[in-house]
């Protein structure tokens, strides 16, 4: 594929997604005099700017707001030498340096190196009580919203690893946690599992679905109950719970690079041990386009920081080989 946009910008190093992984990495970039350029894709900063509170990113005493707090990277990454763009890529041609990544708007961009960030999207139920309540009640992520619910009964749908992990989370903060269930065998592994059932403050409602989340929404929105319905009898219950955890798993943002990126079998892009390397040199993934463990923005910032620097010392390490491939 040739760059076939409207126009062609080229970057020593190139950055895809505007979340903390992103504009770490332009921070770094910037400061090694790469003048990188960065897309900022569909949700410019990222997945912090669907989120109000945000008090486990260090560095403030109070606590900020997720989008305040993306604005400031933005800006600092700017502030630094970092190109932005607003774009999103629909294609890429990964096969020979420099790589191509051409835009929703035509444009393409190049890179000698590229360094992809363009993130995960929780999975959600698609009602639209789920939506009305996000950030009031509703959340995707424990560690993140957990500590919002002390002595509270909170909700979580789901059966697999993460949602029995953020249940058993939970209980450091809840007063009783209700795991829902759509089928009646969890798939998480047996020794989560195990923990899950001998915790006294967490109950399993097997075989059941979340059919409206229910609320407050004067003088200020709040959630108060789940309606369900049981799958095999089709009885429609509810039940009192002040939050609900969605924890029915994440989809990297990685359509594009299929085929042409080593992924696993969920889609994240495959990186080196203790490195941001993918399987092809030049390419780095930081954030969590590659992390399905902890999904935090600070681990986010840490690998952006990572792959920066690993894109340095790539391109240096091709200007000195290129000399001598000249002599050749
Ligand atoms: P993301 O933040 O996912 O950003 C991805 C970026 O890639 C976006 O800018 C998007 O526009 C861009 N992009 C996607 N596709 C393309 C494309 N095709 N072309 C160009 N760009 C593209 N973590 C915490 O540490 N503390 C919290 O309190 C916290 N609260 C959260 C609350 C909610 C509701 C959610 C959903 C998450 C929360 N998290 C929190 C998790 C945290 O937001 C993520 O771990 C972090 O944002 C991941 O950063 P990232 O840079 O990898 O990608
Ligand atoms: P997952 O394994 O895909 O499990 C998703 C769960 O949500 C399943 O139980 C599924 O039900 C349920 N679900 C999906 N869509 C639903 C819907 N619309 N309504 C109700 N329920 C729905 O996702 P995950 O738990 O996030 O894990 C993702 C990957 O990360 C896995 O490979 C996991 O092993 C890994 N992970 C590992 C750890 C660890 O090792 N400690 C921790 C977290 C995650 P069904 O079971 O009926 O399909």
């Amino acid at each position: 594929m040739s760059p076939t946009g409207t126009s062609s910008h080229h970057s020593k190093v190139l950055v895809l997604g505007s979340g903390p992984a992103g504009y770490t990495a332009a921070i770094y970039a910037a400061r090694a005099n790469l003048a990188p350029a960065l897309v900022r894709g569909l949700q410019p900063g990222g997945q912090l700017t669907i989120t109000t509170d945000v008090e486990n990113y260090p560095g403030y005493e109070d606590t900020v707001q997720g989008p305040w707090l993306m604005e400031q990277m933005d800006r600092q990454a700017t502030k630094v030498g970092t190109r932005m763009i607003d774009d999103s890529i629909v294609s890429v041609d990964l096969s020979r340096r420099p790589f191509v990544c051409v835009g929703d708007s035509g444009d393409s961009y190049t890179g000698d190196a590229l360094i992809i960030c363009t993130g995960a999207q929780a999975r959600w139920l698609g009602l639209n009580s789920e939506k009305l309540f996000q950030g009031f009640g509703v959340s995707a992520c424990a560690t993140c919203d957990g500590f919002f619910f002390r002595d509270l009964h909170v909700a979580v749908i789901g059966g697999g690893n993460t949602a029995v992990e953020e249940a058993i989370f939970l209980t450091n903060f809840a007063t009783k946690v209700t795991l829902i269930h759509r089928r009646d065998a969890l798939r998480a592994e047996q020794m989560l599992q195990d923990r899950l059932f001998s915790n006294p403050k967490i109950a399993v409602l097997w075989n059941h679905v979340v059919e409206a989340i229910e609320g407050q929404e004067e003088p200020f929105k709040a959630v108060e109950g789940l309606r369900l319905r049981d799958v095999r009898s089709g009885a429609v219950t509810t039940l009192a719970v002040n939050g609900v955890f969605i924890a029915i798993g994440h989809t990297p943002n990685t359509a594009m690079f299929r085929g042409q990126l080593e992924m696993d079998d969920e889609g994240y892009i495959v990186t080196r041990p203790d490195s941001t390397r993918t399987s092809v040199a030049g390419i780095f993934a930081a954030g969590d386009v590659q992390d399905k463990i902890f999904r935090q923005a600070i681990t986010a910032a840490g690998s952006g920081c990572m792959a920066a620097l690993e894109a340095e010392r790539f391109l240096a390490h091709e200007s000195e080989l290129a000399p001598a491939r000249a002599a050749e």
